[in-house]
């Protein structure tokens, strides 16, 4: 990628935010050198908890081995001069010495002119023998003699001493990282314990009042700290000793003590919250005060991840990634992994990258290299990129990606066809059996559970119903999940459906009005009484669905000319409704049933919504599709739709 000119990049990014936003390479150069090169701190470790460290300094053989010349099978150590004349009709007969050689058994007697001596595999060759002979090709022909009737080489079946490892030799550089391998080479030479690079010691914090721990109660307003776990996590996979600090509320005072402590006890610090600079954001002026040089950059032209901070004090690698859970996560893998693995003294990670076409447009930020997670999927034996659709709050996009690809910073799109690179987050690529790109609902998760549990891999890509089908007709996922009302002929589906597409009935889902159980406006009322009643009171606040939805048209309808407060909130899906209502947000909303149910909302019924699948006919005998077919047409998938507030289709409706 080309180097983008620090300048232009500067001039095109909000300059009041960011002082001086670095492009990605600048920063890293500047961190690096401010890091490297540096003194590798050492520790000595067992052999059996060497694993997976890297050497410290080379190691050079101490003994031979074998440390003795070894017979390589069960037989005789001979003289090989002695069985010159031997074959087939000329057996020579040699007198056997007195002493067996098992494993382990150092030779007492020498092997002399006529004689041989009795050895097992792994014994040494007693003094004056040079070969061994295989028991299979001899006889016993009375007391201590045996019968030999072909000559052996000089050397024959021998092992010498040093053949396998020479002492002195170079056994393992330093760097070269401990396997199981490398374990049994240095058995082999009786090292018990190695010198290896020491675990950088990383203490991970999180900032934010908003950040409650898992397993504890979430209280309003707050949110549970994804990237304390996630950073740990890949801290360690990535051969750093982490230490979970914990989360640290935005207080200057408290967050410099805990910053300190850590810092005080570790090798590197990693933070993640509190870059943005807005109020409350304190831990880079916290940063000022640790130690020189400080800062070496705040704000990196990175999408995901501008607001990376950079710095180095007294040494000592300070890093705070930005507080969005995906942002954090490219940053720190991007920007942090490969100073973490030199400061653990692993090699650069070794990512696989596959070609894949990217069958959408997707618009990208001047100025900023920027990362789009994708999931891949097989169409025509091509694979398919899509992006994740759900910015950098999302953290599914992470956990429903294949990999990524990446927006060059001088680019302002990639256009829709572009083959591009895929770095994976796996080794290797895994097409899905079963590719779904459409709409989701709860009630796709029942139906493919068996699919599943049989093996198949299914991948549902989130994308909406027109996405969907969009998709469905370029002929790349197996079935697109669908609920589009068309207004002309008051029908679902069916209207929307293209050539190469068929429908397959899916199942219903009843929506209606939303609100608080025990709301005297709504409770016990019809739609028309409640819409008259919420219309009625000023105070009453309403919660809207986005243009396009099926459920908007349905509000619409019930709302007439009416545009009560609330109305300009519309959000993109039936559980952000609940949630609005839940949250006293909003007061009513339209959502459908399963969703208020799970809320625990009440709720009036108004119209069902049809949630069907456009299956792309070319593709309808993959035995993946059937097996879906199957499933959503079980005895088992019913009961649990049911269960769960859907209505399952049948051919009437
Ligand atoms: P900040 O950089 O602190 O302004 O945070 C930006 C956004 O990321 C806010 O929505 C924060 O709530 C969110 N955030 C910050 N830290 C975390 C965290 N550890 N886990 C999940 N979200 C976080
Ligand atoms: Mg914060």
């Amino acid at each position: 990628m080309p180097n983008a000119p620090v300048t232009s990049v500067r001039e095109s990014i909000d300059q009041e935010q960011f002082l001086t936003i670095l492009s990605r390479e600048e920063a890293i150069a500047r961190f690096e050198a401010a890091l490297f090169p540096r003194v590798v701190v050492s520790e000595y470790r067992a052999l059996a908890d060497a694993l997976g460290h890297p050497l410290a300094a080379d190691i050079v053989a101490p003994i031979d081995v074998p440390p003795f010349d070894r017979s390589n099978v069960d037989g005789f150590a001979v003289r090989s001069a002695d069985l010159a004349s031997a074959g087939e009709s000329a057996p020579v007969r040699v007198r056997l010495n007195g002493e067996v050689i098992a494993c382990g058994t150092a030779p007492v007697q020498p092997v002399l002119t006529g004689t041989a001596t009795s050895i097992a595999t792994g014994g040494p060759v007693p003094r004056g023998a040079d070969a061994v002979i295989m028991v299979e090709h001899t006889q016993p022909s009375g007391p201590h003699v045996i019968e030999v009737r072909r000559a052996a080489s000089p050397g024959q079946f021998v092992s010498y001493a040093g053949s396998d490892i020479a002492r002195g030799e170079m056994l393992l550089r330093a760097g070269t990282v401990v396997g199981s391998r490398e374990i049994g080479i240095l058995a082999a030479c009786g090292i018990a314990t190695v010198s290896v690079v020491r675990r950088p010691r990383v203490a991970v914090m999180s900032t934010g009042d908003e950040l409650v721990q898992p397993g504890e109660l979430l209280r309003p307003a707050a949110i549970y700290d994804t990237n304390g776990a996630i950073v740990t996590a890949a801290v360690k996979e990535n051969g750093g000793d982490a230490v979970f600090v914990g989360a640290i509320g935005d207080d200057e005072r408290l967050l410099e003590k805990e910053m300190r402590n850590a810092l005080a006890d570790s090798d590197m610090l990693v933070l993640s919250g509190g870059t943005s600079k807005g109020a409350g954001d304190v831990s880079h002026r916290i940063i000022a005060r640790l130690g020189p040089p400080g800062i070496i950059a705040h704000g990196v032209a990175l999408k995901p991840g501008k607001p990376l901070c950079l710095a180095v004090c007294d040494g000592k690698p300070i890093v705070i990634l930005p507080g969005f859970p995906t942002s954090a996560m490219f940053t720190f893998h991007d920007i942090i992994v490969p100073i973490l693995r030199r400061l653990a003294g692993l090699p650069p990670r070794a990512d696989a990258q596959v070609t894949a076409k990217v069958p959408v447009r997707i618009a990208s930020e001047l100025g900023r290299t920027e990362f789009v997670m994708v999931s891949l999927v097989e169409a025509d034996g091509r694979l398919i990129a899509y992006p994740g659709g759900k910015g950098s709050g999302a953290i599914t996009s992470f956990a429903q990606a294949d990999g990524f690809l990446r927006i060059d910073a001088l680019a302002d799109q990639m256009p829709s066809g572009t083959e591009t690179a895929i770095t994976l987050f796996t080794p290797h690529v895994r097409v899905p059996d079963l590719v779904i790109v459409g709409s989701h609902c709860t009630g796709l998760d029942i139906v493919t559970a068996p699919l599943a549990r049989a093996g198949l891999s299914v991948r549902s890509i989130s994308v909406g119903s027109l996405g969907g089908l969009a998709a469905a007709k370029r002929g790349e996922c197996d079935l697109a999940p669908i609920h589009l009302f068309d207004e002309k002929t008051e029908t679902y589906n069916t209207p929307f459906l293209a050539e190469s597409l068929e429908l397959m009935p899916g199942w219903r889902r009843m929506q209606g009005i939303v609100f608080r159980a025990g709301d005297k406006r709504f409770d016990g009322l019809s739609a028309e009484e409640a819409i008259r009643a919420a219309l009625a009171d000023p105070a009453c606040i309403m919660v809207n669905r986005n243009q396009g939805a099926g459920t908007r048209i349905l509000i619409d309808r019930l709302l007439g000319s009416a545009r009560p407060d609330g109305y300009w909130n519309q959000p993109k899906s039936h559980n952000a409704v609940a949630a609005a209502v839940g949250q006293h947000r909003a007061d009513w909303g339209v959502t459908i049933e399963p969703v208020a149910q799970a809320a625990e909302l009440g709720f009036i019924p108004l119209a069902e919504e049809h949630y069907d699948f456009a299956v792309v006919t070319s593709r309808k005998q993959r035995p993946a599709v059937q097996a879906f077919f199957s499933a959503l047409r079980s005895p088992e998938s019913h009961a649990a739709l049911a269960n769960a507030g859907f209505r399952p289709a049948t051919a009437e409706n």
